[in-house]
């Protein structure tokens, strides 16, 4: 028999609640086999179906398949041609991978801060930022929260500046009713494994401009001319020509066999996801010691992460042992992001220091993820909540 304090001791969950985990249902494994059955498994058919089922969602004329928004970010700067001497300005608070790209193309990151509710890219300190060589900013549309799309783009066309927004996490989300995706001249997303549509890696570009839509697809597979794929089909040719040195970054059916269904059930998963933040939302509203998501009037969100921030001031433990006692509860979190004035490269470069960023850096510290997946429960959900509530009583100043 257990004692009464060891039951109260007992963590909240027996079995580990992972911070995410993917949902794959029957039909997605069922085009897969079909497409390994089919005798075409790299992109084809089915990526172009993928394409076309993404744009018309989107509501844009193209959109090119990659495989990663990495590779996306990548080809939508180089078809621009982005190189030596420009300058793009990106947000502090990010995947590395946003400004990576601005690197790989020997331009340079201009790293800025963000706004304090969001924490997207505060639109006064980009155009602080501008200088004759700026060419072009990456806002980043934190969680799943749109940037404020009016002032961006209403500065990027005082200063002629390009728009390419990483929507990593923002499938589905709108902008006053505009759908992310139909904004900029070039918008990425991204298909990792943890995002609100998987096919485990990859990615697509969407855009309205046809000629700057046909550069990045020639980009996107080794700078040959359009069509490419289709060589080894019955309507193709073995003839091509290298226009420009591009990349390999094509989506193979395999993957797409994936999107074809995440698509098909995305509005649900995004519903999902939204009736299990306002759960948070109930359960965590009453608890002084914790921060809540904000969410601006005029947009959809489409909730890829809940994130918390900690009120310190309240607290006598900091965030990395608040994660830890999460964990003892068998909750698993994470924090987004590490800001990239924080990384070794990108600090050692430009000499940050972390008073350069003072929004990003001072939330940075607070910030916890909480899982937040359609394959929860409003039972896992209710865990959660139970165990940030046990970790605040036990740990209040
Ligand atoms: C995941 C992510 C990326 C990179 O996406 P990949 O598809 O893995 O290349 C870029 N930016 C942000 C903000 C991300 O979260």
């Amino acid at each position: 028999m257990q004692t009464t304090a060891n039951s109260i001791d007992a963590p909240v969950r027996r079995t580990f609640l992972p911070f995410n985990q993917p949902d794959i249902g029957q039909a997605e494994i069922d085009e897969v086999v079909d497409t390994l059955r089919s005798g075409w498994i790299t992109t084809g058919p089915k990526t172009k179906e993928f394409e076309r089922r993404f744009a018309e969602y989107i509501g844009v004329r193209h959109a090119i398949a990659v495989n990663s928004c990495t590779g996306g970010l990548h080809i939508a700067l180089a078809a621009a041609g982005v190189g030596p001497g420009d300058e793009v300005i990106v947000p502090t608070m990010t995947f590395c991978a946003t400004a990576n790209v601005v690197v790989h193309l020997g331009a340079t990151p201009i790293v800025v801060d963000v706004e304090p509710d969001t924490l997207n890219i505060d639109p006064q300190c980009l155009e602080a930022a501008i200088t004759p060589r700026t060419k072009a900013v990456i806002p980043v549309h934190l969680y799943g929260h749109p940037c404020d799309m009016d002032r961006i783009s209403e500065i990027a066309k005082v200063h002629r500046l390009l728009i390419i927004e990483d929507a990593a996490h923002a499938v589905a989300a709108e902008w006053r009713g505009r759908r992310v995706g139909t904004l900029s001249p070039a918008t990425v997303f991204s298909f990792y494994a943890t995002k609100n549509l998987t096919t485990a890696e990859g990615g697509m570009i969407t855009t309205d401009d046809d000629e700057y839509g046909e550069r990045m697809r020639v980009w996107s597979l080794h700078g040959i001319s359009r069509d490419a794929w289709k060589r080894y089909s019955a309507e193709g040719s073995w003839y091509y020509e290298v226009s420009v040195p591009g990349f390999k970054y094509n989506l193979a059916d395999l993957q797409s066999a994936l999107g074809l269904h995440q698509l098909a059930r995305l509005e649900v998963m995004v519903q999902r996801r939204t009736e299990l933040a306002a759960r948070y939302h109930a359960g965590l509203c009453d608890l002084p010691e914790i921060e809540l998501p904000n969410v601006r009037s005029g947009i959809r969100h489409a909730w890829h992460l809940y994130v918390i921030r900690l009120r310190l001031e309240r607290l006598e433990i900091n965030r990395a042992e608040f994660i830890e006692r999460l964990k003892s509860e068998g909750i698993g979190t994470s924090v987004h992001f590490i800001p990239l004035h924080r990384h070794p490269y990108y600090r050692n470069r430009f000499g940050f220091q972390p008073a350069d960023f003072p929004v990003a850096d001072a939330a940075y510290e607070r910030l916890i993820s909480l899982p937040l997946y359609t394959r929860m429960t409003e039972r896992d959900v209710d865990d959660v909540v139970k165990a940030v509530h046990r970790v605040v009583q036990r740990n209040r100043r």
